[in-house]
């Protein structure tokens, strides 16, 4: 790189000549710096240095991730089951949120480990207790699309206070079909992604 800012435009032969290394050896560090966006090469002209640091190159990489490369798979269950059975499955399937559907199977709400744990504290019959009468329902759900950026998500998980935000995606009509889920383990995962692309 100090061979490139001191004397780019240079190409990859001139800079293997003074590390007397040969241009093949050279090859895969220059792609590597390339790709990182220290350096840019330009045919014929040769390598030059961008001048950026890496604190905008980590920006820019950020602004590159999107919902649809860390979603993972949803779990739902129907507005009609009980929240017996609903904390059912959010045992055996493993995750803090549940997303709810109706019968055509377009999102009405979610529900929370807490939305269950207070409804369990109560003196309700919990297998003859439905979901929709304890989850928190639409129009007040977060929800993001899989083309939307990962960064807007994750400052709708802080900002909202919430832990899972449904990805979704609208019909015609506006009803939306639930088909995957961030949370905070999929922010967490980009996360360390970007760390050790660096
Ligand atoms: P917990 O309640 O277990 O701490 P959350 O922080 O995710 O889990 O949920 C807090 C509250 O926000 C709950 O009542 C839950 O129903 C609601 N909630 C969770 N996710 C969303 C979302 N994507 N949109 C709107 N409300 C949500």
């Amino acid at each position: 790189m100090q061979i490139v800012k001191d004397n780019g435009p240079i190409t990859g032969e001139q800079i293997a000549d003074q590390l007397n290394l040969t241009r093949a050896t050279l090859r895969p560090d220059l792609a590597i710096l390339t790709m990182a966006g220290y350096l840019d090469a330009r045919p014929r002209v040769g390598y030059f240095y961008t001048g950026k640091t890496g604190t905008q190159l980590l920006t820019e990489n950020l602004n590159k991730i999107y919902v649809k490369d860390y979603q993972s798979i949803p779990v739902v269950v129907n507005e009609n089951v009980s929240v017996y059975d609903a904390i059912v499955t959010m045992f055996l399937e493993d995750v803090g949120t549940l997303f709810v559907v109706d019968e055509n199977t377009y999102l009405v709400g979610v529900l929370s480990r807490k939305d269950l744990l207070r409804a369990s504290i109560g003196k309700q019959e919990l297998s003859t207790l439905p979901v929709n009468i304890i989850m928190t329902r639409m129009p007040n759900i977060t929800t993001c699309e899989k083309d939307d950026l990962l960064i807007g998500v994750a400052k709708d998980l802080i900002h909202k206070q919430i832990d899972s935000v449904p990805v979704v995606k609208k019909t015609e009509s506006g009803d939306m079909e639930v088909t995957g889920r961030i949370t905070k383990t999929n922010i967490t995962k980009a996360f360390v992604a970007l760390a050790e692309e660096e």
